[in-house]
């Protein structure tokens, strides 16, 4: 794999995360996803955490501006320098832009842009399985991807949960949000240049090689 600095697009549900995670492994730069950091910060009970906590609760979309400044930040990390895979950021046009400006003040480009798609039945089979660790963010589907345990985290130990917006009508508010929102992205990046489509059917490690095959 030549590219090193990717963003991950996909519906809710189409096993971003569970490839994201991989991929940023297999290319040695972090995985940034601004869902595990609100998480996080929500976990903590910060400023930015009560911000965001009901708006998520809800499957809605946190205002770009709070999210464009975070990821900025994240950015600009010693870590982030190699590159990075960036899962669930952009997910609206102003922040494609903002990821853009942001990244050329830093000299560089973002190379590809992995854009997994399934049909719509696949993606709410796999999002009614999801079980997340709360302690770590891991995620498992009790059919797709199960932990060694069930019910518990393979890497923590931690009982898994199931995403308050994992819940059904929470599920639709994010399906349609993508729709609305996110979709559009992906003829952005077509016209970029950067777009690589991949089939996000099958299990993990069929989707893993053509991921890699889309990289390399
Ligand atoms: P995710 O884990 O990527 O599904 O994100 C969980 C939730 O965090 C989303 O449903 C949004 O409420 C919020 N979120 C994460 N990333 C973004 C983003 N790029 N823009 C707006 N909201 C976001």
């Amino acid at each position: 794999m030549g590219v090193t600095h990717v963003v991950f697009l996909g519906p809710p549900g189409v096993g971003k995360g569970t490839q994201a995670v991989r991929c940023a492994q297999a290319l040695h730069v972090p995985q940034i996803s601004t869902g595990d950091m609100f998480r996080a910060a929500r976990g903590q009970d910060s400023d930015l955490g009560r911000q965001v906590k009901d708006i998520m609760d809800r499957g809605d979309l946190v205002p770009d501006d709070v999210v464009i400044a975070v990821v900025a930040d994240r950015l600009q990390q010693d870590d982030a320098t190699p590159g990075f895979i960036l899962d669930g950021f952009p997910r609206t046009v102003p922040q494609a832009d903002a990821l853009s400006s942001i990244l050329s003040d830093q000299s560089r480009s973002l190379e590809a842009v992995v854009s997994l798609s399934a049909p719509p039945a696949t993606i709410l089979a796999r999002l009614g399985g999801r079980r997340t660790c709360a302690q770590c963010n891991a995620s498992f589907h009790v059919t797709g991807n199960p932990p060694r345990t069930a019910g518990v985290c393979d890497h923590c130990g931690t009982p898994l949960i199931i995403r308050k917006d994992d819940e059904e009508s929470a599920i639709r508010t994010r399906l349609e949000t993508y729709e609305a929102n996110t979709a559009p992205l992906i003829e952005y990046y077509r016209a970029a240049g950067v777009l690589r489509e991949v089939q996000g059917g099958g299990n993990v490690e069929e989707v893993a090689t053509r991921v890699a095959d889309a990289l390399a």
